[in-house]
């Protein structure tokens, strides 16, 4: 199947409300336009590097997803158009992310990633070092980031019901902080990828990020 064919047979399978965001980390810009061709416009990357390369071949419409770790001196070089970022798992890293907002002048959608899987490796918040940056209300004074949600990532396994168990963990972390602190603008649930994306559906995710599935393997 191509790619285009890929992103049909996914969108007839998303519910509408699901955001497909096509991770095009390591697959080449052709393969990118063949799937803006079928009108994809939100893609993922996990370097900068690669993203601005990227983003300076494709069209001016594409949406920039930052889904990889980030390290605060390369925010400077992604957010002149940086669409969301789902990584940010620091005080230090959104204090980067906001000081260089307003720099240049923009605001800038991001979503809180979450550590919700077993593995020891895998970036993100835990819960209790959340908690005590939100009860810090420092966040508050962030004016040029919207706060729009949460991003995890389930261990690798094929458990599925531990997969299951994590993002049920995730949705319901993300209903508290939308009712708790940040309302109804922080809207966005990012989870699941192509093994898993089905059962994040199936748990309340709203936003998708698959990238074998529609580009082959990496
Ligand atoms: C690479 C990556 C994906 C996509 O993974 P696939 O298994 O290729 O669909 C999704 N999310 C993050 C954070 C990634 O790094």
């Amino acid at each position: 199947m191509s790619v285009s064919e890929k992103i049909e047979e996914l969108r007839n399978r998303l519910p509408q409300h699901v955001v497909l965001v096509a991770v095009s980390k390591t697959h080449p810009v052709e393969l990118m336009l063949e799937a803006w061709d079928t009108g994809q416009c939100a893609f993922g990357e996990s370097r900068p590097q690669e993203m601005v390369e990227k983003q300076a071949l494709m069209p001016s419409g594409a949406q920039w997803h930052m889904i990889g770790h980030l390290q605060r001196n390369k925010v400077r070089m992604i957010m002149p158009f940086v669409y969301m970022i789902h990584s940010a798992d620091s005080a230090r890293l959104l204090d980067a992310i906001e000081n260089e907002a307003a720099r240049i002048g923009r605001n800038v959608d991001v979503l809180l990633e979450i550590h919700i899987a077993s593995e020891q490796s895998k970036h993100g918040w835990q819960q209790d070092e959340l908690f005590r940056f939100l009860a810090d209300e420092q966040w508050r004074a962030y004016f040029h980031i919207n706060f729009r949600g949460v991003m995890g990532i389930a261990s690798n396994t094929d458990d599925t019901q531990q997969i299951k168990a994590e993002f049920i963990r995730l949705r319901e972390l993300f209903e508290n902080l939308r009712k708790d602190y940040f309302g109804e603008r922080f809207d966005t649930l990012s989870m699941g990828m192509t093994s898993d994306w089905e059962i994040a559906v199936e748990c309340g995710g709203n936003m998708v990020r698959i990238g074998s599935f529609i580009f082959g393997e990496r």
